[in-house]
């Protein structure tokens, strides 16, 4: 259950990937606005040059913590499953977040994510874009 969660949440993230296609106004192309480097698509957020804290350091720690568990369990099997899953962590964090996201590092993926909204609304308002504004009547 949590995990279905965890899944929808990461998936459905507005990157600006998302926005572009969805042709929300004012987004006007899909490059990261953090970085510029790159365009912002659900990879992207995770590894973007500005975030503080490396997914990988995230999920190196998530592996291992959950290789010990099995390890003091005796389940060997369960930990060659687990040495493999560990090549690529984007596509072990939508299929295997259930194992690899405890609660701890889905609250950290959470602030990665939470954090990049930040600087972005401020890059937004820089830019003078405004997502959220509410639309309002005009006098009368
Ligand atoms: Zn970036």
């Amino acid at each position: 259950m949590r995990s279905y969660k965890i899944k929808n949440f990461l998936k459905e993230l507005p990157t600006y990937g998302v926005l572009y296609q969805r042709e929300v106004n004012e987004i006007v192309d899909a490059v990261c606005p953090r970085c510029n480097n790159e365009i912002e698509d659900w990879y992207h957020v995770w590894k973007c040059e500005r975030n503080e804290v490396e997914l990988e350091e995230i999920l190196y720690e998530a592996i291992a913590e959950y290789e010990e568990i099995l390890i003091s369990d005796d389940k060997k099997e369960e930990v060659e499953i687990l040495r493999d899953i560990n090549i690529n962590f984007y596509e072990t964090m939508l299929t295997q977040s259930d194992i690899l996201l405890g609660y701890s590092n889905f609250c950290e993926v959470t602030r990665i994510w939470v954090k990049r909204c930040d600087e972005v609304a401020e890059i937004e308002k820089d830019r003078g874009i405004d997502l959220k504004k509410e639309k309002k009547n005009r006098g009368g």
